[in-house]
């Protein structure tokens, strides 16, 4: 490497020991090629400002070059706020700041001319930008090269250090000054920039960084977008396949009698053609001899359980223990229960472990376990403790994968000394392909797209507040046709009592409605004991009481046929999937089944949106779809792999065509050349060595 880009950051011209301290704390630039890798998010184009009359739909990003004439402080209900003006020769706007009210004050200087970009909200008729971007317009200073000028992130330190947008600019300058094009290798072979029609990389570096137009910028990001996620796509499938050579998994060659025997007198209904073809797609899998990480997709309903129970009879078959796993007591109960009853008198020997399980109990069915005494274990998170052990496992089924981190799926590979069990990851949040092969590359993927004949889709509408007695009447009526009903609170993260407060609210109103003895109500949380859960969960599927109250924690899994209508309160605090996962519990069984989505007046146009996809469709796939577009992949992707999964330019959502070329292409790479020792590939290979060990993390999603 040049030594100018292994040069520490404080030696570069124009930075110095005191702003190196802080580009490093704020944004861990600590090299000169630390700072040539953080691209600006935006560029300004200094040709192409609105003026304020202009402006007008609510959303809408704007650009305002314009002066601010007041600023001052306003005390509001919760908190303070600042509200500046801003005038250009059309017309005014206001400016607010609920953060950093003290600093932004100081920084405004009346009467001065600065260029604005923020987006647009109109509230009431009236005009606003809250946190804007500000940059002050010295005079003079516009001694621009190009109309396109970089934008970066920037932090209060920074800033009153003279780090500002045009500081780094310079900086950039600094740099290209010393420079040359052969101090910048290649990180992608010539074949490969030839074919995808990519620019170079010392090119695409100086263009992201100073474009003359659009256009310049475009190419560059394009490049060094391709390179995120192309070598992100290369570490994982070169993962993949030394995991494959280097891990054996246990052969599941037969089908016997448990899985015949089973299927021939216990079936209780015919399996759908996507059932079917996954069973297959899974046997394949696990008669192989490698080992299995698949992904189960499958919307909620679509009889994953099932699935899941005949992959393990086949690892019976074959002399292997199962275990299935599943985020939350009352789901794993759910599973411990309908494992039991299908298995009824086939002599398979399922067993169940929790943390609410202990002394005597606990003992023995540890003890059985690890004698073989068990086929099957079902339970939460308590299967992986160290103390937990298998006489021979040989597959581990996961429910609801988004709650699983991947460190704990490592944590089932250790559980058997011989061979890596197989995994059979679970999930009821259908995600796009493109998005699944990246956040789930590693694993294969199979998909239920099928529901068991005969479901009625459940209607869905929005109610207002203000239509609640319509909403009881409605209650009234389906209780009296011997239907039950579920009531869901939002789960505030930020305040547990806030939380209850609100559903202990709603279930004293309902009670006060629907009296006993007529009527009986349970009620479940977070807070209350497993064993208080389980019994109050179990009273409603006794259909002891006909009301359920509950927070999120039935979210999950949970099934009662005879629920049919399912009312969620202050929907608009719930997300799309979480929506889905709830309207998921009802339309289990043969009655025509509602949800209900209460809502105050005051909506978001998000959450607007949200309860309008929820009334259109009952598609997981396409709700699946507008979530993402509304609140971007991040969920998904969850904590244990987001320091991997960090793109700077990638966006996961929207970037679906580069994504599946630098996936193809990554594979193409690989099925030809496996180990990179083609000469032609060599740059791939160094660039690929450079990726894993700045990207540390990976050895532990992989
Ligand atoms: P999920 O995929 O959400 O986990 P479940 O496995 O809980 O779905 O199945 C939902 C319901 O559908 C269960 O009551 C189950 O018995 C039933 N079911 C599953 N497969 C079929 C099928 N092929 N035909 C009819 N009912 C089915
Ligand atoms: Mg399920």
């Amino acid at each position: 490497m040049s030594s100018l880009l292994s040069r520490p950051i404080e030696f570069l011209k124009g930075v110095g020991p005191t702003r190196a301290k802080f580009l490093i704390q704020d944004f861990n630039i600590r090299t000169v090629e630390d700072l040539l890798y953080t691209f600006p998010f935006r560029y300004v184009d200094k040709t192409n400002y609105t003026t304020i009359k202009d402006i007008g739909r609510d959303g809408e990003k704007v650009l305002l070059k314009a002066k601010i004439t007041s600023v001052k402080e306003v005390k509001g209900k919760r908190q303070q706020r600042l509200s500046a003006v801003a005038k250009d020769d059309t017309g005014y706007i206001e400016l607010l700041w609920f953060k950093g009210v003290s600093w932004v004050r100081k920084m405004i200087v009346p009467d001065k001319e600065y260029i604005i970009y923020g987006r647009l909200s109109i509230y009431k008729g009236k005009k606003t930008l809250a946190h804007p971007e500000l940059e002050m317009i010295k005079s003079g200073a516009s001694k621009m090269k190009t109309s396109l000028e970089a934008v970066y992130s920037s932090t209060e330190a920074l800033t009153k250090l003279g780090v500002d947008n045009k500081h780094r600019r310079r900086l950039i300058v600094n740099i290209f000054d010393e420079l040359k094009p052969s101090d910048l290798e290649e990180t992608l072979p010539p074949y490969l920039i030839e074919k995808i029609k990519l620019q170079s990389r010392y090119d695409a570096l100086i263009k992201i960084h100073q474009p003359k137009t659009k256009e310049e910028a475009d190419a560059s990001i394009a490049r060094l977008k391709f390179e995120e996620i192309f070598f992100f796509q290369l570490a994982m499938l070169f993962s993949k396949q030394r995991r494959k050579l280097k891990y054996k998994g246990p052969v599941f060659s037969q089908i016997g009698d448990a899985f015949n025997s089973f299927y021939k007198n216990n079936l209780p209904f015919e399996l759908t053609g996507a059932q079917k073809r996954v069973v297959k797609e899974i046997r394949t899998d696990v008669g192989s001899g490698y080992q299995m990480n698949r992904l189960l997709q499958g919307d909620v309903g679509s009889g994953k359980t099932m699935v899941a129970l005949l992959t393990m009879l086949i690892a019976i078959d074959n002399g292997f223990q199962a275990t299935m796993l599943a985020p939350t007591q009352i789901l794993a109960q759910q599973h411990y229960q309908s494992l039991q009853e299908y298995l009824e008198g086939t002599g398979v020997k399922v067993g169940f472990l929790s943390g609410a399980i202990k002394g005597k109990e606990r003992k023995l069915v540890l003890e059985y376990l690890k004698n073989g005494d068990l086929d099957i274990i079902v339970g939460t998170h308590a299967l992986l403790e160290d103390y937990v052990v298998f006489k021979k496992l040989g597959i581990a089924i996961i429910d609801e994968q988004h709650r699983f981190g991947v460190m704990q799926r490592a944590k089932l590979w250790s559980k058997n000394p011989d061979f890596l069990p197989h995994i059979l990851v679970m999930t009821a949040t259908p995600i796009p392909r493109t998005l699944a092969m990246t956040v789930y590359g590693d694993l294969d993927v199979s998909v239920i797209d099928e529901l068991p004949p005969g479901r009625k889709p459940v209607k869905t509408v929005h109610m207002f507040e203000s239509k609640r007695y319509e909403v009881v009447d409605f209650m009234r009526t389906e209780i009296e046709k011997g239907r039950q009903i579920y009531i869901v609170y939002p789960l505030i993260e930020e305040s547990e009592t806030l939380d209850l407060q609100n559903l202990q609210t709603g279930y004293e109103q309902i009670r006060d409605i629907f009296r006993p003895p007529e009527f009986q109500i349970s009620v479940v949380h977070g807070r209350l004991k497993p064993a208080e859960k389980d019994l109050e969960m179990q009273r409603f599927v006794e259909k002891k009481t006909q009301i359920m109250v509950a927070t999120t924690v039935i979210e999950v899994g949970v099934n009662v046929p005879n629920a049919s209508v399912m009312i969620i309160e202050n929907t608009e605090r719930f997300g799309l999937s979480q929506l889905h996962q709830l309207r998921g519990r009802v339309g289990r069984g043969a009655d025509q089944s509602f949800c209900i989505l209460m809502s105050g007046n005051k909506l978001s146009s998000e959450g607007k949106e949200r309860i309008h996809t929820m009334v259109s469709t009952t598609d997981g796939f396409k709700i699946a779809e507008a979530d993402l577009r509304l609140r971007g992949p991040g969920d998904l992707i969850g904590t244990q792999q987001s320091g991997v999964m960090r793109f700077q330019l990638l966006n996961l959502v929207e970037d679906r065509t580069v994504t599946s070329t630098a996936r193809s292409v990554a594979k193409l790479v690989l099925d030809s050349d496996p180990n990179l020792e083609h000469p032609a590939n060599e740059i791939l290979r160094n660039s690929l060595k450079v990726y894993f060990k700045k990207n540390k993390d990976w050895g532990r999603i992989s």
